[in-house]
This record gives C-alpha cells, structure tokens and sequence, in this order.
C-alpha cells in the first residue's frame, strides 16, 4: 500500500477538483468516493428501486451489473458495460444517494471496493465524507474543506447549471442528512487540516495543501 490523503468535506466544497489536481502533482491515483453512492444510487434509480426498500439496494450494491473505475479525471461508473459517469452527478441522483447512505449495510458492502483503491500506484487521493474516519483511518495526511453555503451553491449552478437557489436547498439537505445520520457521519476527522475555501483561488488552495501534504509526507 503506497501513500494516503483523504480530503472530506461537504457537497461542492471543491473536495473533487483539489484532491483530483493534488493526485496528478503527486502522480497518485484519484477517487471520488462519492461515485460508489451515485452509482448505485444511478442504478436503483433506473430500476425504480425505493429509497427505503433495503433488501433490493443490498443486492443491487453487491451486484455485478454495474461497476466503479478510476481514472485520472473522473472516477467511472459503468452500467451493463456502459459507462454512464456523466449522468451521475444530477442533484436528484446526489439526493437519493444520500439518502441511501444512510444504511449500514449498504456501506459496509462498499468500503471493500473504495479501500481496493489504495492498491496499486505510489499513493491515492480519497475524497468523500467518511475518508480520513472510516475509510481510510490510518491515512497519512487528512484534509477538510469547507466554504461558505451560498459560495458552494453558486459554484455547483455554475458547473452543472439550474437555479443557484434550487441547488443551495437540496444541498443544504444532502449536507444535514450526510452530517446527522448515526453511521460515518460528515465530520471533521482528528488532525485534519481544516481549510475554508470560500475566498480562495485554486492556485491559493492548492498551495496551503501541498504545504500540509509535503511535512507529512516527505517526497
Ligand atoms: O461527494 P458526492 O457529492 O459525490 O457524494 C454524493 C453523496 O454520497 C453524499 O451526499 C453522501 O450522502 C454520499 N457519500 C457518503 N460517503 C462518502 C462519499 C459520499 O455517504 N464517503
């Protein structure tokens, strides 16, 4: 197992583009582990499976029908061999994915596949929410993000497009659901750099990271 950064934080709080543009600097892998809960989310959604009908998500989470893949730039999920990654990132699919995050056992089924990330290559950027606490505990260097509410609404409206106000509700949602439930809840790990991004260019951001990252990890 090589090197291990986790960044956490809530819903576009820039966690993705900086833990993605820190793996290319390092010349890491890079995972959204995000994907994992939109792929199924995608996927029960496509086979009008409920939100609450927990025996059909188990079965869809350890079913071979679909699958997550990394890659430089997007972390893939694929369908029945078709890569449907694009289609994931809708705030409804975001939403229910939420929702289903919620249950344990259709976490516990995950982790095996996101921890499988970390094999392979000279180090990994994780990001989600339960990175730097359940997933990967023992990470080298631990990172959260955060910004400011509306910044983070108008920052996704303007990515993926739709009404600033509409997003910044159904964030506001995914972020109270995502920090309140009672299994891997969003929290800041122990000894995470904590870092507002709200008034920060990327090349601002990137260079507070990587100073963190170079004292903890020394290459
Ligand atoms: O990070 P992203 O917005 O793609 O995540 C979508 C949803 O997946 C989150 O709102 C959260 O409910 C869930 N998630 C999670 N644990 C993670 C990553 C994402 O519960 N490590």
């Amino acid at each position: 197992m090589g090197w291990i950064v986790t960044i956490d934080g809530p819903a576009a709080s820039g966690k993705s583009t900086v833990s993605r543009e820190l793996a290319k600097r390092m010349g890491w892998n890079w995972v959204s582990t995000g994907a994992f809960y939109r792929g199924l989310a995608f996927v029960a959604l496509q086979k009008n499976i409920q939100f609450d009908d927990i025996d059909a998500l188990l079965a869809l989470s350890h079913s071979d029908e679909w699958s997550v893949k990394m890659s430089d730039d997007k972390t893939c999920v694929y369908f029945n061999d078709t890569d449907v990654t694009d289609m994931i990132f809708r705030e409804d699919v975001g939403n229910f994915a939420s929702k289903i995050s919620h249950y344990p056992e259709v976490r516990k089924s995950l982790l095996d596949h996101q921890r499988a990330c970390s094999l392979g290559g000279a180090g990994l950027v994780a990001e989600g929410r339960d990175c730097g606490t359940v997933v990967f505990p023992n990470a080298h260097a631990k990172i959260y993000l955060t910004a400011d509410q509306t910044h983070r609404a108008a920052r996704r409206a303007a990515e993926e497009g739709g009404s600033a106000e509409n997003i910044m509700a159904s964030q506001q949602q995914r972020d109270q659901q995502d920090s309140t439930r009672k299994v891997a809840p969003l929290q800041v790990p122990e000894q995470a750099f904590v870092l507002d991004t709200t008034h920060l260019s990327l090349t601002d951001v990137m260079e507070k990271v990587e100073k963190f990252i170079r004292v903890k990890i020394p290459v």
